[in-house]
């Protein structure tokens, strides 16, 4: 087992990690930026490593940095949260050439998954259902109009490095497709530096459905079922819930089996998500994240498993504690992603928290590195917290979480908090009725 980790995050998910190592009775070591330097991970670590100006590039992205903070902490690995570096397969290479421990799967592995045309190749040939579309990336016109007439209309062209529901355009019909491969390919080359593009089938109404799977390192693959991510705003997740409501037991074996048996022989080690979109019955493989997720402690609420907990333990080479028969689904969870940002607008509202109170009570939990008189900085993510609520059943769920939410008190900044206040009343979400688009459409009706 490892002695000390570095933590090479910050806000929530700084905090989650650091707690797990906590219990596992492992020393810690933050890293932090300027504007960081009160942040609760930073109070509550061990040992801590001011790496450089509030620029994400200049401190949370900077990989000399964060190796030298290791070497001189003596930090015999790293976990990476998600965002920042969290998929930069350089950086897993850099840290194994160090001797330091990545704490996640191969630098290999994050290459083929952050590639998208190659995800969706791979995923292909592991045996999971992909979405139909081009075999992989479309520079030309004529094939454009080739493909998607052979898969039928309206269809979306893709960036193959996109993130964070960034690069895509959709056409609705052969007048929008030059336009549309034009734009999601000169959009992709400033966003990422690489402008390949393809194309897919736009589905119309679907869930997003993501599995969390798991390698032991041993080559052993396991699932932990799903999560139903569909409250989004452009493309964005708002949160999510465990088990997704659209889904039976037999379904759920079945796509968690495939993304199990596909984790196996990809030889993949560690945590990894793969996401779906499910429309009338079938699933169609998006992505996947090989990393932790943003929702996870929805999976950890109905399995009563620290994911946290396993990744360290998959990344120290003593394989996972539990085997597929073990994991057993409990209950219900949704997660509610509270953003320090306008709940109609979204824009962003950083400031300071004057007054933080948290809900409390039977299947309340809090992840937040926020507190009263917290100064929220202009610079990362707006994500200042997640609400997870867990209930014997969805109806028990959602009654636990209009309570929770009413208990909640964050004063000083705007929050997500009153939207989601109207969305739990909503019949629709009560309902578990509910697709990727949904949410934007009730946003424009109650403009
Ligand atoms: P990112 O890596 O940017 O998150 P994803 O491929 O995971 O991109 O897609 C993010 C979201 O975009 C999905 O959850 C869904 O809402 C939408 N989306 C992606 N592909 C399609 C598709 N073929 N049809 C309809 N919506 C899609």
């Amino acid at each position: 087992m490892f002695q000390k980790i570095l933590i090479a995050n910050r806000g929530e998910i700084a905090l989650r990690v650091l707690r797990a190592c906590k219990e596992l009775g492992i020393q810690t070591v933050v890293v932090h930026s300027t504007a960081d330097a009160d942040a609760m991970h930073v109070r509550l670590a061990d040992e801590s490593v001011c790496i450089g100006p509030p620029p994400s590039r200049d401190s949370y992205l900077n990989i000399h940095q964060i190796v030298a903070a290791c070497e001189i902490t003596g930090a015999d690995a790293v976990h990476p949260g998600y965002g920042f570096l969290s998929e930069n397969a350089k950086f897993a290479d850099i840290l194994a050439a160090h001797n330091i421990t990545f704490i996640g799967p191969s630098g290999d592995h994050i290459r083929i998954m952050g590639d998208k045309i190659e995800a969706k190749r791979t995923a292909k040939r592991l045996g999971i259902p992909v979405v139909p579309g081009s075999d992989g990336a479309v520079t030309d016109q004529k094939e454009a109009r080739r493909i998607a007439a052979e898969i039928g209309y309206p269809v979306i062209i893709k960036a193959s490095a996109g993130g964070g529901g960034r690069g895509m355009k959709v056409a609705l019909t052969e007048a929008d497709l030059e336009v549309a491969l034009q734009t999601a390919s000169t959009e992709a080359g400033a966003a990422f530096g690489d402008d390949a593009v393809y194309i897919e089938k736009y589905l119309e109404k679907p869930r997003h459905i993501e599995v969390q799977v798991f390698g032991d390192g041993f080559g052993r693959g396991v699932h932990f079922g799903e999560r139903d991510c569909s409250l989004q705003r452009r493309h964005q997740k708002g949160g999510g819930e465990a088990p997704s409501p659209a889904l039976n037991a037999e379904e759920r074996a079945r796509i968690g089996g495939i993304c199990a048996k596909a984790i196996a022989d990809l030889g993949y080690s560690g945590a990894g998500t793969i996401e779906f979109l499910y429309e009338n019955g079938e699933f169609y493989f998006i992505e996947m994240n090989t990393r932790l997720q943003v929702e996870h402690p929805v999976t950890e609420a109905i399995t009563g498993i620290d994911l946290v907990h396993e990744q360290i333990r998959v990344a120290s080479g003593g394989g996972l504690s539990v085997k597929q028969e073990d994991i057993k689904f409990n209950g219900h969870a949704i997660e509610c992603r509270i953003n320090a940002e306008d709940p109609r607008t979204f824009t962003p509202s950083p400031g300071t928290i004057t007054h933080f109170h948290t809900p409390g009570g039977l299947g309340i939990r809090v992840d937040s590195g926020v507190y009263s008189g917290y100064k929220i900085p202009p610079y990362y993510d707006s994500l200042i917290g997640k609400l997870i609520v867990h209930g014997r059943n969805r109806v028990e769920c959602m009654m636990r979480l209009r309570r929770a939410l009413d208990e909640f008190v964050v004063d000083g900044i705007k929050t997500t908090l009153p939207l989601f206040r109207d969305l739990v009343g909503n019949a629709d979400i009560a309902n578990g009725d509910y697709d990727i688009h949904w949410l934007e459409k009730y946003l424009a009706k109650e403009e």
